[in-house]
C-alpha cells in the first residue's frame, strides 16, 4: 500500500514546461492511481548551473529523516542528468524503502507496473535516445497545459484557413488549392501525384514550401474543411466556414479506405525493407507493387519519391526478388571466405580474453569487498542482516559477470548454412536479414556497391587485406 508521497518537479532548459505543469500532472496521478497523502512537494527552478538544486538536496534529507512510500516525478530525466547519478539515486531511495514513480515512464508491466528499478533503467541502453523521447513528450505537456487554460493554439486553424482576431476566416487563395486536392484524389490521384501536380504547377505550400505526400494526407483527412471542430475537452463541435462539401468528403474518406485495404492485401516479405539506400538522395527504399496485366511487380524504390513525387528525387525503382537474390548471394560469399572465417574468429578470440581478463577483476574487487564486509561484521560494525543483505548484494554482482563477443552470434550462426533466398521470401528469410543486415547501397545503375551487416564495421564488398 503506497498511503504517503512526496513529489518533486524540476524546471529544465530545453523544454518550456512549468514546474505547476508538472506538480499538477503528479498531484492528479496520485489521485487517479494512488490515493495516496501528499506529504511534501519539493522544486527547483531554472538555474544557470546544473548543480545547484537546493529543492532535491532537501527532498533527498527529508526522505531519509521521514517515513515516506513514494517519490512521484513527472520522468526520471527530473531527477539526475547522468544516467549514473541516476542510478545512484536510485540505489538511494530503495535502500530508504521509497519507491520512485515516474508517471510518464511505466517500462516494467510486472508487479508495480509504475516504479522501474535500476536493472530497468540500465536497459534502456542509449541514454541519446531516451532524452530525445524525453524532449518529445516534455513538449506535448506544454502544449497540453496551453490547452487547458484555453488558450488558442495557433496550429489548429488547418491550411485553406487564417486567424483573424479571435475568428476563422477562408484564405481563398489557398481554400482553391485545398478544393484542388479533395477533387484530384476524388479522381483517382494519389498523394505524391498530387503533390507533383501542385508543385509543377508552381503552387507551393505555405513558407514557399514544395507539397509533399504526407501534407497531401493530412489536409484530406482533416474534417476541420466540413466545419468540425474539435474543443478542448475532446468534444465535436461545428464552425459556418466550411470548404468542403460533406458528399465529397465522406467520397475521399471511402476512397482512402478501400486504398488501404487493398495495400494489407499484399503480403509479400520485402527482407530489405528500409535497408536499400536511394542513390540520389540517400533514404531508404520502400516497397511498392504494381498491377500489370495479370501479374503483381514487386519492387523498391525511393521513399522519398514515393511519397512525395519526383519533384523531390528523381527516385530509382528496383526489381525485388532481382536485388535481394544477388544481395543474399553477396553475403553468402563474404561470411564463407576463408578470410572472414579466420577473422571472426581471431576477433573473437582477442574480445574474449579481453573481456575474460576484465571480469576477473571485477571478480577480483568482488572478492575484496566480501572481504570488508566480513571485517566490519567482525568488529560489529554492521548487524546480522545487514550481512547477510550485503553478501546477497555481492553474489548478485557476481551472477551479472557475462560475456559478448564482439561479432554477433546471428551472423556467426550462418558460418553453418550456404544463404539461398526464394522469390517470395519466407518469414524466417525476412527476420534473419532483417535482423542482420544494417545497409545495401546501390549506384544509378542498380549495381550493388556497399553491403553492411549489423555489428561488422565495413563494407563487405571491399576486399579486406590483412
Ligand atoms: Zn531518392
Amino acid at each position: 500500500m503506497t498511503s504517503k508521497v512526496v513529489l518533486y518537479a524540476r524546471q529544465s532548459t530545453d523544454i518550456q514546461q512549468s514546474i505547476s505543469a508538472q506538480i499538477s500532472a503528479l498531484m492528479d496521478w496520485n489521485n487517479k492511481h494512488l490515493g495516496a497523502e501528499v506529504i511534501s512537494k519539493f522544486t527547483d527552478e531554472l538555474s544557470g548551473k546544473n548543480t545547484d538544486r537546493p529543492g532535491f538536496i532537501e527532498m533527498k534529507s527529508f526522505l531519509k529523516d521521514t517515513q515516506a512510500d513514494a517519490l512521484l516525478v513527472w520522468r526520471y530525466d527530473r531527477l539526475a542528468r547522468k544516467l549514473i547519478d541516476l542510478v545512484q539515486f536510485l540505489d538511494y531511495c530503495a535502500h530508504l524503502g521509497v519507491k520512485v514513480i515516474s508517471i510518464t515512464e511505466s517500462l516494467s508491466e510486472e508487479n508495480n507496473s509504475y516504479a522501474m528499478d535500476k536493472f530497468q533503467i540500465s536497459m534502456l541502453g542509449a541514454w541519446a535516445e531516451y532524452q530525445r523521447k524525453v524532449i518529445k513528450e516534455n513538449q506535448q505537456i506544454g502544449f497540453q497545459q496551453k490547452y487547458n487554460e484555453g488558450r488558442i493554439v495557433s496550429s489548429q486553424v488547418p491550411y485553406g484557413y487564417r486567424w483573424n482576431e479571435g475568428e476563422v476566416i477562408i484564405d481563398e487563395f489557398e481554400a482553391e488549392i485545398v478544393r484542388k486536392i479533395y477533387d484530384q484524389y476524388a479522381q483517382g490521384l494519389g498523394y505524391s501525384r498530387i503533390a507533383d501536380q501542385l508543385n509543377d504547377a508552381g503552387l507551393l505550400n505555405r513558407n514557399d514550401k514544395k507539397w509533399v505526400g504526407a501534407r497531401i494526407q493530412a489536409i484530406l483527412k482533416n474534417d476541420f474543411y466540413i466545419g468540425q471542430v474539435t474543443s478542448k475537452y475532446g468534444n465535436k463541435n461545428r464552425h459556418d466556414v466550411p470548404i468542403i462539401s460533406m458528399n465529397l468528403f465522406y467520397t475521399v474518406q471511402s476512397l482512402r479506405e478501400a486504398k488501404q485495404a487493398h495495400k494489407k492485401w499484399v503480403v509479400r516479405r520485402f527482407i530489405l525493407r528500409k535497408k536499400l539506400i536511394c542513390p540520389y538522395c540517400g533514404t531508404v527504399c520502400t516497397p511498392q507493387h504494381t498491377l500489370n496485366s495479370d501479374k503483381t511487380y514487386y519492387y523498391y524504390r525511393c521513399a522519398r519519391t514515393s511519397s512525395d513525387g519526383t519533384s523531390h528525387c528523381k527516385g530509382i525503382n528496383i526489381n525485388a526478388s532481382d536485388v535481394e537474390k544477388e544481395v543474399i548471394q553477396l553475403i553468402n560469399r563474404f561470411v564463407h571466405s576463408d578470410v572472414t572465417i579466420e577473422k571472426i574468429q581471431r576477433q573473437l578470440e582477442k574480445k574474449n580474453s579481453s573481456i575474460a581478463r576484465a571480469n576477473q577483476q571485477k571478480e577480483k574487487n568482488l572478492l575484496q569487498r566480501q572481504k570488508l564486509i566480513l571485517l566490519r561484521y567482525e568488529k560489529g560494525e554492521i548487524n546480522d542482516e545487514q550481512l547477510s543483505a550485503a553478501l546477497k548484494n555481492v553474489r548478485k554482482r557476481k551472477q551479472k559477470l557475462k560475456f559478448e563477443p564482439l561479432i554477433p552470434e546471428n551472423i556467426i550462426e550462418l558460418l553453418d548454412s550456404q544463404l539461398t533466398i526464394d522469390k517470395v521470401p519466407t518469414l524466417a528469410d525476412f527476420i534473419l536479414y532483417q535482423e542482420i543486415i544494417e545497409k545495401v547501397l546501390v549506384n544509378p545503375k542498380k549495381e550493388i556497391t556497399a553491403i553492411y551487416l549489423t555489428g561488422i564495421p565495413y563494407n563487405i564488398l571491399k576486399k579486406v587485406d590483412n
